[in-house]
């Protein structure tokens, strides 16, 4: 992380550029895109381990743990440096060493002009299958990079609202009734609650919540759940607890009949986090399902996220925005997506105690995203 003075510089640039008047009585020129680059300018990708330490031990239905390993990148063009991130929880296969293998085999020298997200994004892809969260590192630190080149943050290239950004929920992981109620109290700002369910103990859980605050809760089963008679009876029940929905019920690899089965029935919302990985998906779960929880290190990044993002919408879908444990910057990246969904859970960066960056935060519990260019995230000073 050497380029704080080419990032500052660079930001000095671009807004010289926007401010500079071209002549008196003329209307300032509107914040445009930076001046054209070096026709020999190219991309680097450049990358280096990075392990999240967690405030608290983390534990979900299937793990417990204190770090997560991830990965940065950067990619710098002609003076501009695009940040980026992979987050890598060991659950789900991919690990630093399999991440800068595959960072390895990406290069960026063959194309010229980093505006071609499609183009070169499909390339990346092709390198090989799977790795999701190394192929987001690239994604993110693109998108960061070309919405700097176009002095312009990601909701407006997108075209959303920032004012719009949702509340995001903060997760209450599983564990002793002492711990649970001291860790309610310390979300005191947050005004939804997500409990991660799916042990023994998920009766316990809502009702050591529900003994310190009213505040709605969300659930995430993390396919905890086997029976889904016993389902519906537990999703009644958490109803009249004002649970807003439950998250993957089931095992991913679960008949799909039996999340239909479910949602036809169920009071609540069932979301789609572990079966829905990428755009393929969305329309395999249409009908299935009330909606999806897309996060950034499943969908390879930012570009295929919002492809999901638009596609559940326009199939009336339910979206849900989540996040693994990550830094600052991943959490940036999907915020700018957030003020499209009906739910936020993007608390992965409040979780850690080592963020790099700067970004994105969390303002009396709402999503606040800032004004800076790309991903609107800077080095932490
Ligand atoms: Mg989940």
């Amino acid at each position: 992380m050497t380029d704080r003075r080419q990032f500052l510089k660079g930001g000095a640039l671009a807004c010289a550029s926007a401010l500079a008047p071209s002549a008196a009585a003329q209307p300032p020129a509107p914040a445009g895109p930076r001046p054209a680059r070096s026709p020999k300018a190219r991309m680097t990708l450049t990358y280096k381990p990075f392990t999240t330490s967690l405030r608290h031990v983390f534990t979900i239905a299937t793990s417990s743990r204190t770090t997560t390993p991830g990965m940065l990148t950067e990619i710098a063009y002609d003076g501009v440096v695009g940040y980026g991130e992979a987050s890598m929880p060991p659950y789900l296969g991919e690990t630093q060493e399999s991440c800068a293998a595959f960072l390895a085999k990406v290069d960026l020298s063959r194309h010229s002009n980093p505006f071609e997200l499609e183009t070169i994004l499909a390339d990346i892809d092709r390198i090989a299958p799977g790795n999701p969260a190394a192929k987001a590192a690239v994604d993110i630190a693109l998108h960061d990079l070309v919405g700097k080149l176009m002095n312009q943050p990601w909701y407006n290239i997108w075209g959303y609202n920032p004012a719009k950004t949702p509340y995001t929920s903060f997760t209450i992981g599983i564990d002793t009734p002492d711990v649970v109620r001291q860790k309610v109290r310390e979300a005191a700002e947050y005004k939804v609650l997500k409990v991660k369910l799916g042990r023994e103990n998920d009766h316990e859980m809502i009702e050591t919540i529900r003994s310190v605050t009213d505040k709605p809760l969300t659930a995430d089963a993390n396919q905890g759940w086997k029976d889904r008679q016993k389902a519906l009876d537990e999703i009644v029940w958490l109803k009249e607890r004002n649970v807003q929905f439950v998250e993957q019920p089931f095992s991913k690899e679960a008949p799909l009949e039996d999340f239909a089965w479910l949602t036809e029935r169920s009071p609540l919302p069932i979301m789609a986090d572990e079966m829905c990985q990428r755009l393929s998906d969305v329309r395999r779960l249409y009908g299935a399902v009330s909606g999806i929880n897309i996060k950034l290190m499943k969908s390879t990044g930012m570009r295929e996220a919002h492809k999901m993002l638009v596609l559940a919408r326009s199939l009336g879908m339910k979206v849900m925005l989540g996040c693994m444990v990550e830094t600052s910057c991943a959490i940036s990246a999907a915020s700018h997506l957030s003020p499209m969904v009906e739910w936020a859970d993007l608390d992965g960066a409040l979780l850690i105690s080592n963020d790099p960056f700067v970004g994105t935060t969390v303002v009396d519990g709402k999503v606040t995203v800032t004004d800076r260019p790309g991903l609107g995230v800077a080095l932490r000073a």
